[in-house]
């Protein structure tokens, strides 16, 4: 017996069911109530299909595209009773048209990354710039400001982005309580409250730090991706620069950093691939262990949500923060392939299952660092074995992605009328509450690790020794 935390009214529509999909389709089964004749998925590729005939719910191969969404959504979310959602858990569909598309017919909208359409992060007309999270990201936001209000449209809501931004609030109160400080919890949408608590509580900087121990039960063969999510999503995201919200304590830039023409962005790019960018970083299980700078919308938003100005406007404070992402082995050396044959893709891709890997888990949080107590992590650690005890078609990755579209579906049936969010600006206890008993152990832990931790080694380095937090000595050279 599971909970049912509400009822769809209207028609669902799921585009894409790659291993997001697949994952999420149990979970809303579990936890909605909603007419099963009026929902359909929507993908190119019939590979999972039986998992739809078994249940009688209906089936379109074909892809969404720019010049055909409106023309397929139209009837499947409009007649009949009770407003509509899309679930938007494919590549390539076009994030900001579609939510546009669904507040105007008046359907609830959800996807998990500011996803481009078809042809966008390989277009080698675009500048670097163009290709950010920070560019994707700014048009979403300008739609929301444009058009505050109305249906609900959650924007990037899986677990990073998403859980992550939950993760953050959590974390910063159990440091403010750990400091001693006398505070009040900011209310859930008092942003100002939250960025000038992590400012009084010292934090420098977050990094979203993942390890994904999950081992496959067969060696990865030669010439071909294999990941633990799309791999599609995943050589997308790495090929574009690497980003990260630039906080105020940072004293320097690498060669290859910029800065984007708008002054107000709260981020920087560096002219190299995320995915072969490495990071310094610290999780519970390995400790200190590089990671990838992959570009991510949280880099960019948490960074947003905690910056202070004063009363010019002036910032004056803003953590750092961004992705060190340590994938699966397979992942890593599918990776080291990929650069190794100057970029060109391997032809064969694919995402392991639940029952095609044998053990591990996969490990995300979030770092805030630089403050009293240095350094704490926070977040779950799920394994392999518990992702699949708790639900079916989806290895931990996927299970920490799927129950975070649920708690963000629920927030958005919950909250009908909120305009266009992101999860920093969600209620994260409530978000927190529905999608935890899908995540494993979620604990937070200090630790003494910083980025100079036993540094320099045998080889001179280029160091900043007056403050362990600095970029220069988080970013591996
Ligand atoms: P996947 O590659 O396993 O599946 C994607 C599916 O979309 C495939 O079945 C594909 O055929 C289908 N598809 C491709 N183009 C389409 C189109 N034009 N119209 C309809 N369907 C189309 O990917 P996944 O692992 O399920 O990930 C889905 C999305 O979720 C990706 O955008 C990924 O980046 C994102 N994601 C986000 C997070 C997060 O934490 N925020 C985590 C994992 C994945």
């Amino acid at each position: 017996t599971y909970p049912v935390h509400a009822e769809i009214q209207g028609p669902i529509v799921m585009i894409g069911f790659g291993s997001i999909g697949r994952g999420t389709l149990p979970l809303l089964e579990r936890h909605f109530t909603f007419d099963r004749s009026r929902f359909t998925v929507i993908d190119p590729r019939d590979a999972d299909r039986g998992l739809l005939d078994e249940r009688g719910l209906r089936f379109l191969q074909q892809s969404i595209t720019r010049k055909n969404y409106e023309e397929v959504l139209t009837p499947l979310l409009t007649g009949g009773k009770g407003p509509g959602f899309i679930v938007n858990l494919s590549v390539d569909t076009g994030s900001l048209d579609l939510m546009r598309f669904a507040r105007r017919i008046g359907a609830f909208y959800i996807d998990t990354v500011v996803e481009p359409w078809l042809g966008f992060y390989f277009d080698d007309k675009l500048s670097n710039a163009d290709r950010t999270n920070y560019a994707l990201r700014s048009a979403v936001r300008k739609e929301a400001r444009k058009h505050p209000g109305g249906r609900t449209a959650v924007s990037c809501c899986g677990a990073n982005p998403g859980m992550v931004s939950w993760f953050v609030k959590q974390a910063l109160l159990d440091v403010a309580e750990e400091v001693g400080l006398q505070f009040d919890e900011p209310k859930a949408a008092d942003r100002e409250g939250w960025a000038k608590l992590m400012r009084k509580v010292g934090v420098k900087g977050v990094h979203v730090a993942e390890r994904d121990t999950q081992r496959a039960c067969e060696p990865k063969p030669m010439n071909v991706f294999w990941n633990t999510w799309s791999v599609e999503g995943f050589i997308s995201e790495g090929m574009q620069p690497a980003e990260l919200g630039w906080g105020t304590h940072e004293r320097w830039m690498p060669k290859t950093a910029r800065r984007h023409k708008k002054k107000s962005a709260p981020s920087i790019y560096l002219e190299q691939p995320g995915a072969a960018t490495r990071v310094r970083t610290w999780c519970p299980t390995p400790g200190a262990q590089h990671g990838f700078l992959v570009t991510h919308n949280e880099a960019v938003s948490i960074s947003d949500y905690y910056t202070v100005r004063d009363k010019h406007d002036d910032v004056v404070y803003r953590p750092t923060c961004h992705y060190s992402y340590h994938p699966s082995n397979d992942a890593v050396l599918s990776l080291h392939e990929l650069f190794g044959a100057a970029g060109r893709i391997q032809p064969t891709h694919h995402v392991l299952t639940e029952n095609e890997l044998v053990d591990g888990a996969d490990e995300l949080g979030v770092l805030l660092y630089g403050h009293e107590k240095n350094a704490y992590w926070y977040g779950s650690r799920l394994s392999l074995a518990e992702a699949r005890r708790l639900a079916p078609y989806q290895n931990a990755t996927g299970l920490q992605v799927s129950s975070a579209i649920l708690a963000g579906m629920v927030w958005a049936l919950e909250n009908p009328e909120a305009g266009i969010v992101e999860a920093d600006e969600m209620d994260f206890r409530r978000c927190l509450e529905i999608q935890r008993p899908y995540l494993g152990p979620v604990k937070g832990y200090y630790t003494d690790w910083h980025p100079l931790s036993d540094r320099p080694g045998l080889f001179k380095e280029d160091i900043d020794e007056t403050d362990p937090w600095q970029f220069r000595n988080v970013l591996v050279r």
